[in-house]
């Protein structure tokens, strides 16, 4: 496979950027090698800029439900862009994908619009304290909500990839503040009640976790959590950024049944634009300025062009059998490269949760439901694996502990040829 205009991008970007990207999961330090650079994409398809093709699991890391370039996104950003790309003032825009997202998350009363999943998470913890009048919160660990100085306490996806169970420049009495527990571990989190219950401001998780690679939630973990905040006052965020309208129609809240008191989105909702947000509870939605007390602001929120995506993004996920067929084309997709790990004699499990999943390679094939079994998995394995795919032209995410994504481009043809590809890279580890 020729690389070379990757590469010659690749040291000319290493001069300029941090680690050559903008964003660390890029590099694919979790992998190995250096990143390839894209050109272009369409559908379920990454070509890059040497010309080599890819099935792509990665869908910009979970926004992208219909794979790239969908048409009816493009033609809405088009004609937006037409009619100017920010205003800095209220726009009709708005004002829809705010009743689109409420009307299909019942949850969520009230919202603000917000640029990234970053913000949206930052601004929730910031309300949660603010209404509670407590500053402690409580988080799983492994979970990523974002780089938010008060998340990077073991925080998953980048950080867990490059080994910094914290980050330096994080203040430690901040740190301090953010209490961590085991993922589907209610019986901990019961305990940190008994003794802190007072103190916490919030529990925040992700309904199913991406950012260790995906955990399935056991039965009663989130019902329980949410009993726990309610006894205790605690307010109850679910991080929906990544699974707000990819696990269902309305959400993970929807698919599990649980309501939590703030939900913070992104992802999906911008369609492939820079959108987030995050909304909850009507009285405490309140408080935000300038209707309240607690500030959040952006000079690029709501833009018309982000919003324009993220419209057509959840109006085209309205159809008819849009959620079936992910899970559908997701199902084939994971059965048939369980099947072959089978017949290859690879030990491997694959977690999945409608169209977001993960093959771990533990060293039984043992089951991953936390942090400590997703750690058990042989992440030199994973490499050789991504590696294997790649030059087969299958892009993966590049970390084991990643989630991958399947799109509603994704079809027969593309879940053939990722497990044709799937095949050969087994045998070769
Ligand atoms: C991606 C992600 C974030 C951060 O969103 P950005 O848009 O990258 O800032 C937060 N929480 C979860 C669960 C995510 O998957």
């Amino acid at each position: 496979m020729n690389t070379e205009r990757s590469k010659r991008l690749f040291d000319r970007a290493k001069a300029l950027m941090p680690g050559g990207v903008n964003s660390p999961v890029r590099a694919f330090r979790g992998v190995g090698g250096e990143p390839l650079f894209f050109k272009s994409g369409e559908g379920a398809w990454l070509t890059d800029v040497d010309g080599n093709r890819y099935v792509d699991y990665v869908g910009s890391w979970g926004p992208l439900i219909f794979g790239h370039a969908f048409p009816p996104i493009v033609d809405a950003v088009t004609a937006a862009a037409r009619s100017g790309t920010s205003f800095g003032a209220p726009h009709p825009g708005e004002v829809t994908l705010a009743e689109l997202i409420s009307r299909r998350m019942p949850s969520v009363e009230k919202v603000r619009l917000v640029s990234s999943g970053t913000e949206a998470t930052t601004a929730a913890i910031r309300l949660a304290r603010g209404a509670t009048k407590r500053d402690v919160i409580l988080k799983f660990e492994g979970c990523y909500h974002g780089a938010g100085d008060s998340f990077l306490v073991k925080a998953g996806s980048g950080v867990e990839t490059l080994g910094l169970p914290d980050s330096p420049g994080v203040p430690a009495a901040l740190a301090r503040l953010t209490l961590t527990a085991p993922f589907n571990d209610l019986g901990a989190v019961e305990r940190i009640f008994a003794e802190r219950g007072g103190e916490i401001a919030a529990v925040i998780v992700e309904p199913v976790v991406g950012n260790m690679g995906v955990l399935i939630p056991r039965p009663g973990f989130l019902e329980g959590l949410r009993a726990l905040c309610t006894k205790h006052g605690a307010i109850f965020i679910l991080d929906e950024v990544m699974t707000g309208f990819r696990v269902a129609r309305g959400g993970a809240q929807e698919r599990y049944g649980i309501r939590p008191d703030l939900t913070t989105l992104g992802k999906v909702i911008g369609g492939g634009l820079p959108v987030g947000a995050y909304g909850g509870r009507r009285e405490l939605m309140s408080l935000i300025a300038p209707e309240g007390p607690i500030y959040q602001a952006g000079t690029l929120s709501g833009n018309p062009l982000a919003v324009a995506a993220g419209i057509a993004c959840l109006e085209a996920l309205g159809s008819p059998g849009a959620y079936e067929k992910l899970e559908e084309t997701s199902r084939q997709l994971c059965d048939g490269i369980e099947a072959e790990a089978k017949s290859a004699g690879v030990p491997l499990t694959v977690n999945r949760v409608g169209s977001m999943w993960t093959a771990f390679f533990t060293p039984h094939g043992e089951p991953v439901f936390d942090y400590a079994s997703a750690k058990q998995a042989d992440t030199a394995r994973f490499g050789r694996f991504f590696h294997a795919l790649l030059e087969e032209g299958v892009y993966l995410a590049p970390s084991q502990f990643e989630a991958c994504f399947v799109s509603l481009a994704h079809g027969p043809r593309e879940v053939d040829h990722t497990l044709a590809a799937v095949k050969k890279a087994l045998r070769r580890l």
